[in-house]
């Protein structure tokens, strides 16, 4: 499927230079969402995942909706603040901007198979920042997945050798 004729580029997004990908447009029509998700569940077949983290706020719209599909559960990874127990925080700087990812201390167990989705890998640092978490919290990062890579910012990288798949790159 063609999922890339249903993302729109709005320019000057969220500051002048930047052409956003969005991905509201690709998420509305329910049988290209459901679609895109199939494909990466179909992609992931053969990789071992005891779970996918994600971290706010579209890696949730990818993540859960994959957990369900492959049977695995979901982890938030949050915007400081905001997740009501325990939990550690990394500092992560943004394309735009930068801010600090916490998660639950207990979200994940010694030596589990996590794989992270979101919606775009830009510079890598959102998802180098989730990786760095989750090793410290024990757990084992197989892999990442995307709607969009933008190839020229060269987030992969960033991520060291593990998988990584991306359904449309720019
Ligand atoms: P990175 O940390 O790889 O530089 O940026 C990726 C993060 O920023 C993702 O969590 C993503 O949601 C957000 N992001 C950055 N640029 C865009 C964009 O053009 N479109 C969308 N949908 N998200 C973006």
């Amino acid at each position: 499927m063609d999922f890339k004729s249903y993302i729109r580029e709005i320019n000057d997004f969220p500051v002048p230079g930047i052409s956003f990908k969005d991905i509201t447009t690709l998420l509305q029509n329910g049988a290209v969402y459901k679609e895109a998700i199939n494909e990466m569940a179909r992609r992931l077949k053969e990789v071992e995942i005891d779970c996918i983290a994600g971290p706010e706020a579209r890696g949730f719209v990818i993540g859960a909706p994959l957990a369900y599909a492959l049977g695995v559960g979901f982890i938030p990874i949050r915007k400081s603040g905001k997740l009501p127990g325990e939990t550690i925080e990394a500092d992560y700087a943004l394309e735009y901007g930068k801010d600090k990812l916490a998660m639950h201390k207990d979200a994940i167990k010694l030596g589990q198979k996590v794989l992270i989705a979101d919606d775009l890998l830009a510079t890598g640092g959102t998802i180098a920042t989730s990786i760095n978490l989750i090793e410290q919290l024990g757990g084992e990062v197989v892999g990442a997945t995307f709607l969009i890579e933008l190839l020229e910012l060269r987030g992969r990288d960033k991520l060291g050798s593990i998988d990584i798949i991306s359904l449309v790159t720019y």
